[in-house]
């Protein structure tokens, strides 16, 4: 197996498996957000519609069996690191299995899995026997109305319970990632951060994007990242880890506080991964329109797609800005973040 091979190398070089793929910008790609399910039990008003989406027939969606051909195609270029997401993942009822093939798949050397938290008190245990490395929680507030107010018909006490859950199946570090957004959370900037106090977790503030048409998350909701640091004057820079987050640590706190900019300060220079949505279409690029279906191919055809999305990284995405919206013409949910 060659040790590291770039698109560049020419034809022979795809017929082997191999352990590193560079892209046409020289970035190593190593990395595979797959979107188990466009559903969620939550229905976060800067994410999703209320009515939920229009739900897609079976036969246009993915397949467990096609995830996991996908998985190894991802595996056999190189991609070693693969995080399942959604809509809500813990909501699709065969995610176990799904996690327990998926970490048994050769290559791939960290499975991770981002969600609402709110089915983890009766699943963290269970995630971890089957092979979860890491999870991600997503809580953007820490006021039980307001949070039933942003997931329009979430249970705060569910999903800290879910985040508790996660830490007794050993699930630690945690991290919790919380949206930024204008007159909604904040106020609440310390309150969140003071999280890396009482539990081991990073927590990491993401700027707002602007998905689709959302009157109410639009422009005036947007707060660039450099708001967690007025609010937090106290902060230092920890030390950088792999990854979008730009580190910070309160005093003596167990976790990093993180700022993920993406939409103030794109990191497409360092961009390293691609993107499976659950009706299966490849995506090189998050808020590109760009998609490459391969629902119903077999291993071969599922490489050589997974090859072209590769190739077909763009250097960059379009300006966004709060007031230019992506072209992924998607929600979040129905790509995965
Ligand atoms: N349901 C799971 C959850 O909420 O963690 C996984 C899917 S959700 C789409 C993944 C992440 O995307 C969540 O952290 C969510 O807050 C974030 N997200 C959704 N819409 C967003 C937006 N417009 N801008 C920034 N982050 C967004
Ligand atoms: Fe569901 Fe996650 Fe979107 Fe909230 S952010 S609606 S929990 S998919």
């Amino acid at each position: 197996m060659p040790l590291a091979w770039s698109f560049t190398t020419g034809p022979t070089a795809r017929l082997e498996d191999i352990d590193m793929a560079v892209d046409t910008y020289g970035r190593e790609i190593n990395y595979l957000r797959l979107s188990v399910t466009d559903l969620c039990n939550l229905r976060c008003r800067y994410c999703m519609p209320e009515e939920g989406i229009c739900k897609k027939d079976h036969h246009e969606m993915l397949t467990e069996e096609e995830m996991i051909l996908a998985v190894q195609a991802a595996a056999s270029l190189g991609i070693h690191k693969l995080r399942l997401t959604g809509g809500e993942p813990l909501v699709k009822k065969n995610i176990l299995s799904i996690c327990e093939r998926s970490a048994a798949v050769e290559g791939i050397r960290e499975l991770c899995l981002t969600t609402n938290g709110t089915l983890l008190p009766q699943m963290a245990k269970a995630l971890k026997a089957v092979g979860v490395d890491r999870l991600n929680i997503s809580l953007d507030t820490l006021d039980p109305d307001k949070y039933a107010y942003i997931t329009r018909n979430g249970t705060l006490k569910q999903a800290l319970c879910g985040l508790e859950a996660a830490l007794e199946a050993g699930f630690e570090p945690l991290k919790i990632n919380a949206v930024l957004i204008g007159g909604f959370n904040d106020d609440e900037i310390p309150a969140l951060a003071e999280l890396t106090y009482r539990y081991p977790t990073d927590v990491r503030f993401i700027e707002l994007m602007p998905m689709t048409e959302n009157e109410e998350f639009g422009q005036q909701a947007y707060l660039p990242g450099s708001a967690v640091l007025s609010a937090l004057p106290e902060l230092t820079q920890a030390e950088q880890e792999d990854g979008v987050a730009k580190l910070y640590q309160l005093p003596d706190a167990r976790g990093n506080v993180g700022i993920i900019s993406a939409v103030s300060s794109h990191f497409c220079l360092d961009c390293n991964r691609i993107r499976l949505t659950a009706d299966g279409k490849l995506k090189p690029c998050l808020h590109s329109n760009q998609e490459f279906p391969i629902k119903g191919l077999d291993y071969d055809g599922m490489r050589r797609e997974m090859e072209r999305v590769i190739l077909s990284k763009p250097a960059c995405h379009a300006p966004l800005s709060a007031a230019e919206r992506s072209h992924a013409g998607r929600n979040m949910n129905q790509i995965g973040g």
